[in-house]
């Protein structure tokens, strides 16, 4: 998941959940609304001049693709950005109202309004220009050495105002999930990973001279002359060019015990000795017995750049994190330099206008606030019913698949239902609301309300350190159109802002919500049991409860969808990488087939009554495929195959079907179809 400034590999509390989609729109156009009296799949979208076998991502979307206009402001456009795009002015009508509503300060409705308000008055933040980060640049200039800076740094933390070269993130211990536990990732990269800094080809060339350029511009912003600019500019990308070389590559950090090395805290003092450990720890207030170095070539690379890079880079480094970690909240020559750079990697056209910025802050920011007064709006009761049953019904499913696979010893599977039948089930909301008692919104105070809300969530998260894990949080807000699992609870989870159409819709018939939010909560499901996910046991601790043979089965199915996936060529000479995408791969191939054959069990599934002309059958696969009906701009696309674990959309349904014996049978696909494949080499996995 990613915005314009991919930093995918740095998330705090959600480091550990696995996504449905990349797509993290952050900027659209309103468009309109769904009509309630639509069809529920739109035969006028389809190209039915591809046949089926040869593209069904083309033969189902094609005449949309070929009409479909890419906002000027947005990265794609189609089914998730047309969602977030309706929620995003549903949630502007919400925050407008509680800003109107006058009401009672420290209430739900003050905080929310007026944080809304704060960052609109953009009149207010011209006047203010780079006034508000003098502060801390100064703190920053007067660090008299390295190890100061650094604990100046990690001080800041606590109203997110530090650098990234620490990164840190409070949750469930790998190997005793019911227990909290820092961990330590690698950090102080701006470019989307590592290769970024290495590649010599002209467009990685040419990132590298405009982000040297973009960091220079925002130095000048703050008061620098030009030339000290670009000095310290240059000594900024030689440094992250430095720290480059200790990162692991977005493959390498899928691997779980890699990534899983606790220590002592005395430990790491003694192994990490350029870093004042102590320090740092006092600076942020916690006194950690043990932590996760979840990359520690980074830490050990971090700590030889402190001896032999000087004190200025450092400074350079922390005063650009420090500025690009505040441009939104700033003057508009600051948003529009933000912007220039950042479009490189998303490739949009315009700046989203302000209102969308900020209900996208005001939503990330007060979470729960603005999840209260969505889901009271927009999340009628029956649709959580309405998942529950779906939910279900998945589950049965896919425990009958689970017993029926050919592959797999009884003892692997007696363990692999005992994990399915404990997934905990999180639908539309969370049971408790979170409140925000020790924060202070003003209506004429966008940079203040921002360091307030991030004090609270900094004082949430370290409350948790030596506290049993809380299996009630959630990791995304309400009206986030996304889903995931989260390994180290077992938990599937899907927020109130994806349970509408075209994922959902309570009026659809079976095979359009089997083949759409079906789908997606087998996709969720397999998680558990992807390469990634089958590595945990059903209370979430990193075990393996695999036989030595089933899990060497495992692993060359599992080799035979890297091979797939390597195979699909994007743009240029651009592939898929199937083994950044193998999670997200087997997820999709596992959803598609529970999702089927849940949808088997229904009425509908059992008869042959056609609709607009199609079977049953074919119906599924259509609603399949309209849920990724999207196309994406060729930076996009770019910057996602490098570091995006869910492969492009035309993949996630032509990948999985290529795979899939029914839809062979629904649409009479032969060797002589481009997605034909051997029988003996569809995976069958889940
Ligand atoms: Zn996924």
């Amino acid at each position: 998941m990613y915005g314009p400034k991919p930093r995918p590999f740095q998330f705090i509390a959600m480091r550990k959940m696995i996504f449905l989609s990349g797509l993290l729109a952050l900027v659209l156009v309103a468009c309109k609304n769904n009509a309630a009296d639509q069809s529920f799949f739109d035969t006028q979208s389809m190209d039915s001049s591809v046949h089926p076998g040869d593209n069904f991502f083309v033969y189902a979307n094609g005449g949309w693709i070929k009409t479909a206009k890419i906002p000027d402001d947005q990265s794609g456009w189609g089914s998730f950005y047309t969602l977030y795009d309706e929620n995003q002015t549903k949630l502007k009508a919400l925050m407008e109202k509680a800003a109107a509503a006058g009401a009672a300060n420290g209430s739900l409705e003050q905080k929310v309004g007026d944080f809304y308000t704060s960052g609109m008055d953009t009149a207010l933040l011209e006047k203010k220009g780079a006034a508000p980060l003098q502060t801390m640049l100064q703190k920053i200039a007067a660090a008299p050495s390295v190890n100061d800076l650094m604990v100046l740094l990690a001080g800041a933390e606590k109203t997110g105002e530090g650098a990234s070269f620490l990164s840190f993130y409070v949750g469930a211990d790998e190997r005793r999930s019911s227990h909290n536990i820092l961990t330590l990732s690698q950090s102080g990269l701006s470019l989307p990973e590592k290769d970024y800094y290495t590649k010599k080809d002209s467009f990685t060339v040419g990132v590298r001279q405009q982000f040297q350029q973009h960091v220079a511009r925002y130095f000048e912003l703050t008061g620098m002359a030009p030339a000290a600019a670009q000095a310290d500019a240059a000594a900024v990308l030689a440094l992250e060019t430095s720290i480059a070389a200790s990162h692991r590559s977005p493959v390498e950090l899928r691997d779980p015990l890699k990534n899983y090395n606790k220590m002592a805290v005395t430990d790491l003092a003694k192994t990490y000795p350029n870093l004042p450990w102590a320090a740092i720890f006092s600076a942020m207030g916690i006194q950690p017995d043990s932590i996760n170095l979840a990359q520690p070539r980074y830490y050990a690379g971090l700590g030889q750049l402190l001896k032999t890079v000087p004190l200025a880079a450092f400074k350079a480094k922390a005063r650009y994190d420090y500025v690009a970690g505040k441009a939104g909240l700033l003057s508009k020559a600051f948003r529009d330099e933000n912007f220039a750079f950042n479009k490189t990697f998303s490739g949009a056209k315009k700046q989203s206008d302000r209102w969308k910025q900020m209900v996208s802050r005001t939503d990330n920011s007060l979470k729960d606030l603005v999840g209260q007064l969505y889901v009271a709006a927009h999340f009628p009761p029956e649709s959580k019913k309405r998942m529950d049953e779906l939910v279900n019904n998945l589950q049965a499913a896919f425990e009958k698949r689970i017993g029926a696979l050919d592959w797999m010893s009884d003892s692997t599977k007696t363990r692999a239902k005992e994990k399915m039948g404990a997934f905990l089930k999180k639908i539309g909301y969370p049971s408790t609301w979170k409140n925000y008692d020790d924060v202070t919104i003003k209506k004429d105070a966008l940079f203040e309300n921002a360091l307030q809300v991030a004090a609270h969530d900094y004082k949430e998260t370290m409350a948790k350190l030596g506290q049993p894990v809380d299996k009630t949080e959630w990791g995304m807000t309400a009206p986030t159109v996304n889903a995931y699992y989260n390994p180290t609870f077992n938990e599937i989870v899907f927020p109130a802002g994806i349970l509408q159409f075209p994922f959902f819709d309570g009026k659809a018939d079976d095979a359009i919500n089997y083949g759409a939010i079906g789908m997606v909560i087998g996709h969720e499901m397999t998680h558990g049991f992807d390469d990634q996910g089958r590595q945990y046991d059903a209370q979430g601790n990193l075990k393996d409860w695999w036989t030595a043979s089933d899990a060497e089965k495992f692993k060359a199915k599992a080799g035979g969808v890297v091979a797939q996936y390597n195979n699909y060529v994007v743009l240029d000479s651009l592939h898929v990488n199937g083994a950044l995408t193998l999670g997200e791969n087997l997820a999709d191939i596992g959803g598609l087939a529970i999702a089927y054959d849940a949808f088997k069990m229904t009425p509908q599934g059992k008869g042959q009554e056609k609709i607009d002309g199609f079977t049953p059958e074919q119906r599924f696969f259509l609603g399949y495929a309209q849920v990724w009906r999207l196309i994406n701009r060729p930076e996009t696309m770019r910057t996602r195959i490098t570091t995006d674990p869910h492969s492009p959309e035309e993949y996630r349904v032509n990948g999985p079907l290529a795979n899939f014996d029914p839809f062979y049978q629904a649409f009479g696909v032969t060797e002589k179809h481009k997605l034909y494949r051997k029988p003996a080499d569809r995976a069958k996995i889940w």
